[in-house]
């Protein structure tokens, strides 16, 4: 008997899978309508569910502990679901909001996204949510819709302000690539990244650190992005060419914003540099591209944090082509951009490196580009 038959006392209808990720490069760009290049990793939300008769949505989740937790769709608001059970009622609530009368469901979730890392399991429970609903009522939602029903679950609903990264790399990743898009309208490539061809390993380093008022944070890098756009007359921060930066910066007074602004348009640049590279079958010199990034992050951004700047520089030394911080900073994980026969030595030096910190073991793992959301066969 699986646990969604032992929980509910019915068999799923169905078995629905969406991913974590990473971001390759182009971090925080996305609410400012740039570009960012993720890749989906093998760690997936796993939902199973039973379609009610009724608008009762039980939900359940492996990874919390054992208690169900009941709602109704006609009585879903912002704010009043807590905890991890906001994520999947905000993905109702989002999709009841544009138009779609849902019928009830019993959901069980299992995730090995781990949690906090930096790694999008949030977006994984939400993205696999919305595309579970919109099979069982037919509504034939597209990847962009089901990850901007996510993102509205996320914003509005749970309360944090972040942009579309999360959902669309979860929704739209194909195995074997990184998925070049352009947040602006949605649109998008597949871009081959094949590794193993030219001998290279991408490893996470999670650094098991979260610091305190990281979505306070996000939120005031937003409003000086914004800030920054306005400064320039310009409707975001993508709008601004990098040809043009040099003058760009010399009109916006604030330092702060200042170093924000040169950022997000260098951060895009390289996003347009790492796949020409790409492209090129040049994998092993996007390494330099991705450190940069690190470096922008942490002295322009003001993202980092020391134990992600200790994974960086110690994998670095230790042999990694390039590292950076992914997802939006303040803790969580690293990626390193490793030649296979170093991954060894890198992933001792980092271990190394954090015991000699006094911090505890990193969880390091590697990186292969694994699908996006998809039904599963039962
Ligand atoms: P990230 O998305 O980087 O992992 P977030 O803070 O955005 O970090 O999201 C983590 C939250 O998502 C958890 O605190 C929890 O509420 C929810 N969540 C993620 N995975 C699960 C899961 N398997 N079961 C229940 N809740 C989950
Ligand atoms: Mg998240």
């Amino acid at each position: 008997m699986t646990d969604h038959q032992r929980e509910f006392g019915v068999a799923p209808d169905g078995a629905w899978s969406a991913p974590g990720r990473v971001n390759l490069i182009g971090e925080h760009t996305d609410y400012n309508e740039g570009f960012v290049l993720p890749l989906a990793l093998p760690h997936s939300a796993v939902a199973t569910v039973t379609a009610r008769a009724d608008r009762t949505l039980r939900l359940r989740s492996r990874d919390v502990g054992d208690r169900v937790v009941e709602l109704s769709l006609d009585r879903l608001v912002p704010g009043e679901v807590p905890g991890w059970a906001a994520y999947p009622a905000g993905v109702a609530w989002a999709l009841e909001g544009a138009g779609h009368r849902l019928r009830g469901a019993d959901i069980h979730f299992a995730s090995d996204v781990p949690t906090g890392a930096g790694l999008s399991s949030s977006a994984a429970l939400e993205v696999v949510t919305a595309l579970a609903f919109s099979d069982l009522n037919e509504l034939g939602l597209t990847a962009p819709e089901l990850a901007r029903i996510g993102q509205l679950a996320e914003n509005d609903f749970v309360g944090m302000p972040c942009g579309i990264l999360d959902q669309m790399a979860s929704a739209s990743c194909v195995e074997g690539h990184v998925f070049h898009l352009d947040t602006r309208d949605l649109g998008g490539r597949q871009v081959p990244f094949d590794m193993a061809a030219e001998g290279l390993r991408l490893l996470v380093v999670d650094t098991r650190v979260k610091h305190a008022h990281a979505d306070g944070a996000y939120g005031r890098r937003r409003a000086e992005c914004e800030a920054g756009a306005a400064a320039l007359g310009v409707p975001f921060l993508r709008d601004v060419p990098f040809d043009g930066l040099e003058a760009a910066l010399a009109r916006i007074d604030d330092e702060a914003v200042r170093r924000r602004v040169r950022h997000v348009v260098t951060e895009d640049r390289r996003v347009a540099r790492v796949v020409a590279l790409l492209d090129a079958g040049r994998a092993r010199e996007i390494g330099p591209l991705l450190t940069e990034g690190h470096v922008s992050l942490r002295d322009d951004f003001e993202v980092s944090c020391p134990e992600l700047d200790l994974a960086v520089d110690t994998a670095n030394a230790a042999g990694a082509l390039g590292s950076r911080m992914t997802g939006g900073g303040f803790g969580g994980s690293a990626i390193a951009l490793v030649p296979e026969e170093s991954v060894a030595a890198v992933g001792k030096a980092v271990t190394d490196a954090f015991a000699g910190a006094g911090l505890a073991a990193p969880r390091i793992f590697e990186a292969i580009p694994a699908p996006g959301a998809r039904r599963l066969p039962v």
